[in-house]
C-alpha cells in the first residue's frame, strides 16, 4: 500500500464543525494536514478549529451553506487563501431529512435533503477540481451511507440522495481517472451523532450496532493519504478490509464490484 504523508497537504472537510466531520478534521490535522472546516454554524467550526490548534495543528474555518454556489466559491477561496490549494476534499456535510411515508413527505424538505447531500458535494467538487486536475493530484472522499444502496421506505429522500451521491462519485472518478485524482464513497457505519440521534428506534440499537467515530475518521484518513487509490470510484464501508480489497483491485474493477449495479440472475447488466 502506498501511504503518502499529509504534511503540507491541504484538506477541506464540509460539515467539519461537529459529528463525524469534526472527527475527520481532527484526524487529518493530527496526521499533518492543514485543514479547512466549513458548515453553517460558526460556533461549531470554532470549536473544531480550537481543538485542532490546541493540539498543535493548523486549521482555518469558513462558514457557508453547502447548497449555495456563492458560499461554496467563497469558502474554497478563503481556505485556499489561508492554507493553499485543496488536495483533499471530504464531502461530509449532510442532513437526514424527514422520516415520513412517500405520500406524506413534504416536497420542500424532500428536495432540501437532495440539495444538501447531493448538490453540496457537486458544488464543492466542482470548485476544487480545476486545481486538482491542473496539479494532477487530489482525493475526494464522499461520505455515503448503506441507506443509499437498499430500499428505505421511511426516508426516500435520504436514500435517494445517498444513492445519487454514489453514482455521482463513481462517474466523477471515471472522469478524472487519467489525471491523478481519486474519488471514493465511504459508508461510515452507524455513528453516534446529532444526526443518528434522530433515527427512529435509536434507543433500541445495541452497543454492537455502533461504530466509534474515530474508526470512521481513521478510514477517511487512510483514503486521504492514498492507502486505497487503486479502489478509486468504489463504494467502501468502514469495516471493509482495505488492504485485501486493494490486493483484489483489478478483479474488483473488472467485475464492477463495490459500485451501484443493476443485477440480473445471470450477472450484472453492462
Ligand atoms: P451531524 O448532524 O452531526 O453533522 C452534519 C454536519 O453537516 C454538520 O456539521 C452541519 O453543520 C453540516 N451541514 C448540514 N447542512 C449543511 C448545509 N446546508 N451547509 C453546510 N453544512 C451543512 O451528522 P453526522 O456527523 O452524523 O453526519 C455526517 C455525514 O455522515 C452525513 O453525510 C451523513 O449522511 C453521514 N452518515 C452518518 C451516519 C451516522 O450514523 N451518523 C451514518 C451514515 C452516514 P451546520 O448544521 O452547522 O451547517
Amino acid at each position: 500500500m502506498n501511504s503518502e504523508t499529509l504534511h503540507g497537504q491541504v484538506a477541506l472537510v464540509t460539515g467539519g464543525g461537529r459529528g463525524i466531520g469534526r472527527a475527520i478534521a481532527i484526524a487529518l490535522a493530527a496526521a499533518g494536514a492543514k485543514v479547512g472546516v466549513t458548515g453553517r454554524g460558526e460556533h461549531d467550526l470554532a470549536a473544531t478549529s480550537d481543538a485542532i490548534r490546541n493540539s498543535g495543528g493548523i486549521c482555518a474555518a469558513a462558514a457557508g451553506d453547502a447548497t449555495s454556489p456563492a458560499d461554496v466559491r467563497r469558502v474554497v477561496a478563503e481556505v485556499t487563501a489561508q492554507l493553499g490549494p485543496v488536495d483533499i476534499l471530504v464531502n461530509n456535510a449532510g442532513v437526514v431529512g424527514e422520516f415520513a411515508s412517500p405520500w406524506e413527505s413534504d416536497p420542500d424538505l424532500w428536495w432540501r435533503t437532495l440539495e444538501v447531500n447531493l448538490r453540496g458535494p457537486m458544488l464543492f467538487s466542482r470548485e476544487v477540481l480545476p486545481g486538482m486536475v491542473e496539479r494532477r493530484h487530489g482525493r475526494i472522499v464522499n461520505i455515503g451511507s448503506y441507506v443509499g444502496v437498499r430500499p428505505t421506505p421511511g426516508n426516500t429522500a435520504y436514500a435517494t440522495s445517498k444513492a445519487a451521491l454514489a453514482r455521482y462519485a463513481d462517474s466523477l472518478a471515471a472522469a478524472v481517472a487519467d489525471v491523478g485524482v481519486k474519488v471514493f464513497v465511504l459508508s461510515p457505519g452507524l455513528v453516534r451523532t446529532s444526526m443518528s440521534a434522530q433515527l427512529p428506534g435509536v434507543d433500541d440499537f445495541s452497543d454492537s450496532d455502533w461504530v466509534p467515530v474515530e474508526q470512521a475518521a481513521h478510514c477517511v484518513l487512510r483514503l486521504a493519504r492514498g492507502d486505497a487509490d487503486a479502489l478509486t470510484g468504489r463504494f467502501l464501508h468502514v469495516t471493509d478490509d482495505l488492504g485485501s480489497l486493494v490486493r483484489d483491485a483489478a478483479s474488483i474493477a473488472e467485475g464492477g464490484y463495490y459500485q451501484l449495479r443493476l443485477l440480473k440472475p445471470d450477472g450484472p447488466v453492462d
